[in-house]
């Protein structure tokens, strides 16, 4: 999920703001048993991380890219239409409700103000988001791609692949471009756009309507001059770029020195992909939630 879905997380998870906790389940092994009794005193998004917060520690979700939920306050749902997998990783029983955490990284953060140790500054949904900042330390990184630079969670924090794939065809830029390469005018305009964007993607998942109105993200026609959309995994994050050749003025000499996708895409090696997670393979490979 990327962070707009988790500020939209937060909105939704308010009824249970201020409310204790009955019981739990789930296949956490970080000794979710602590919780029952305690009081939720605040729930918060920060980047991709979903943050409930207790008298003495925190509860981090981080919900990487498998990772989903759902809630129900009253027996009604008050969540999207995330998909479901597999077998619960913490389930939460409130007396109005409950919260259901499906495949993501759950950790426990010994601190009672677990907010105060995020940056703001450099969550791309927040009131303090700090566009100027952001580009001077996208700047720091002449020789990366801007694919990663915009994936890097302490310059933009939530944005994931659909939002880069998005802001780089809307700016019309190639995700394969160096920092270095890019005109200051241009560089300002990602910028503002993955804020712009950001929020354009908020009211759409609030509508189920996300998927639909994407314009390059898993198409396989460009909107704009009708051309085909490319798909490549690249960049030090071996993440896929979807990209119009022509609209985003790709270089074949960038597209050439590409590696080939049999050595990235093929069962991965990912740090961060969650206990439980589905080997990936190129013919298997999982749309990660949005
Ligand atoms: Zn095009």
């Amino acid at each position: 999920m990327e962070g707009p879905s988790l500020h939209l997380a937060a909105e939704q998870l308010q009824p249970f703001a201020g409310r204790r906790i009955e019981s739990v389940s789930g296949n956490s092994k970080i000794g979710i048993e602590r919780l029952p009794g305690l009081k939720v005193l605040e729930i918060f998004a920060w980047g991709k991380h979903l943050v409930f917060q207790f008298e003495t520690f925190a509860l981090r979700v981080h919900f990487m890219l498998w990772g989903t939920f759902a809630a129900t306050v009253r027996g009604k749902s008050v969540t999207g239409d995330y998909r479901r997998t597999g077998p619960p990783r913490l389930v939460l029983n409130f007396p109005n409700g409950e919260i259901t955490i499906w495949a993501a990284s759950v950790k426990f953060v010994e601190d009672p103000h677990a907010k105060a140790a995020y940056d703001f500054s450099a969550d791309i949904m927040a009131d303090e988001w700090n566009g100027r900042a952001a580009l001077a330390k996208v700047r720091a990184f002449p020789r990366a791609e801007i694919a990663d630079v915009l994936l890097d969670q302490a310059i933009f924090g939530g944005v994931g692949n659909i939002i880069k794939n998005e802001v780089l065809f809307r700016t019309r830029v190639s995700p394969f471009v160096k920092v270095r390469n890019i005109p200051a005018r241009k560089l300002r305009a990602i910028v503002a756009d993955a804020r712009t964007f950001s929020f354009r993607f908020l009211e759409l998942r609030r509508i189920f309507s996300l998927r639909k109105n994407l314009e390059i993200y898993r198409r396989s026609v460009c909107p704009r001059c009708g051309g085909k959309v490319e798909r490549r995994v690249h960049g030090q994050r071996a993440r896929r770029s979807f990209f119009c050749v022509k609209c985003q003025k790709v270089r074949i000499s960038e597209l050439s020195r590409t590696p080939t996708p049999r050595s990235q895409s093929g069962t991965s090696i990912r740090t961060d992909a969650p206990r439980g997670a589905r080997v990936r393979t190129r013919r298997s490979r999982p749309r990660a939630q949005s």
